[in-house]
């Protein structure tokens, strides 16, 4: 992908914190980003609940004392350069239906949330934060700076799962640091230029030269591409997670090994065990211990049809060996009756196992290849094996066998 890269003056620094009873945070973060690493902020969003909106418009937004204009006052920004008003403050609604008299029909109104309690209200938090943080992400010109600093918990994890799914490459999360006695403060909201002395606690008062503030990035994944794929429908945040959730595991299915510990007498695939055992778990490992054997022929090898030591047919099939596989993958309880099982084995028998293991393996939502597939088109000749890249076959002999 060619990415232009952005000239300066296109861009546009967004600002957005979620924020609970501590609008300091607001002011704190805006003093880091402006003032220390100077990132022209040019507009700031606050993710709130109702009693937090109140506290961005007494302690921030107020004309005659808002700390937002004593800010720039004090580092001589314009506010007229900051967007930041009434209409950036978003509340978390909760839809509440509402029976009216007349005819009986039923009105729905937004109530803002006084704070984040139900799994109801967590519900709304979620759906909301999330679509903010989508449509703020969708101009490319923008740079979103996003905060975790306020708010309840969840608010915090959810601004990091929409910086996760939404996040672009030069999107950025951060936590605001302040130090003990000016955390939470009233009185304390950015550190300003000249020392002054402010209260903390009965009778102590501290000097603003010791609140040095940090900001912590907060690094993380950005899957955005994988959630814009299915963009067209619109899908509650749950439904979108589940459908990014399956395309990785799907991406994830193409590395992915499979492993047959032989002392602990089973196989998983990736971090999922097989749901085979004993007669059927020896004949997939007899057909691995062969793919396994012939690391020339990888997946997608034009040779690989034509192949005998890969693929075979029952009258090669070495009874022998399979034999002895049966003896190590029975289990201690059943040991006795799966080697006899595999005494008496025949043709039918042996298909009968095949399509008892793909079945299983079907089943349980497993990769077609890993099922013991016959490679001609034809019965007659029908030739058996395992698709699987041979440098994804990991067999474990011994309990103490390393890694490779
Ligand atoms: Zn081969």
């Amino acid at each position: 992908m060619v990415r232009r890269r952005m000239r300066s003056q296109d861009v546009r620094h967004i600002f957005v914190a979620v924020t609970g009873q501590t609008p300091q945070i607001v002011t704190e973060t805006l003093y880091a980003l402006m003032v220390e690493w100077r990132i022209p902020i040019s507009e700031v969003f606050v993710i709130t609940t109702r009693v937090g909106a109140e506290r961005i418009r007494r302690d921030l937004l107020d004309p005659a004392q808002g700390q937002l204009f004593a800010f720039c006052r004090e580092y001589g920004f314009d506010p007229g350069s900051i967007r930041f008003d009434e209409t950036h403050i978003l509340t978390i609604t909760r839809t509440s239906r509402r029976h009216r008299r007349a005819g009986g029909a039923v009105s729905a109104s937004q109530e803002e949330l006084d704070d984040i309690r139900t799994v109801e209200d967590n519900r709304c938090l979620a759906e909301q934060l999330l679509g903010i943080i989508q449509q703020l992400t969708d101009d490319p010109r923008t740079v979103v700076h996003g905060s975790i600093a306020g708010g309840r918990k969840t608010m915090s994890a959810y601004m990091l799962l929409a910086f996760t799914l939404y996040g672009r490459e030069q999107d950025r999360l951060y936590h605001v640091l302040v130090p003990e006695p000016f955390e939470h403060n009233p009185q304390f909201f950015f550190p300003p230029r000249r020392e002054q002395w402010i209260g903390v606690g009965v009778g102590q008062v501290v000097s603003t030269r010791q609140a040095r503030i940090d900001l912590a990035e907060i690094p993380f994944v950005r899957l955005r591409s994988w959630v814009l794929k299915e963009k067209k429908l619109r899908r509650t945040i749950e439904e979108q997670i589940r459908v990014v959730q399956r395309e990785l595991n799907r991406e994830a299915e193409k590395w992915e090994t499979l492993v047959i510990d032989y002392s602990a007498r089973q196989a998983r695939f990736g971090d999922r065990l097989l749901p085979v055992h004993g007669v059927k778990l020896a004949l997939l490992a007899y057909f691995a211990e062969r793919r396994a054997a012939h690391p020339q022929h990888a997946s997608g090898s034009a040779k690989l049809q034509e192949c005998p030591a890969c693929f075979q047919e029952y009258s090669e099939f070495d009874y022998t060996h399979y034999c002895e596989l049966c003896r190590v993958f029975a289990s201690p309880a059943s040991g006795a009756t799966t080697a006899k099982q595999g005494e008496r084995f025949d043709q039918d028998l042996f298909l009968s196992y095949r399509a008892k293991l793909n079945r299983a393996l079907r089943q349980g939502g497993f990769p077609d290849e890993l099922q013991i597939v016959n490679i001609t088109p034809m019965r007659r000749g029908a030739r058996y094996g395992l698709r699987l890249d041979p440098r994804r076959i990991h067999l474990v002999k011994g309990s103490m066998t390393p890694g490779e």
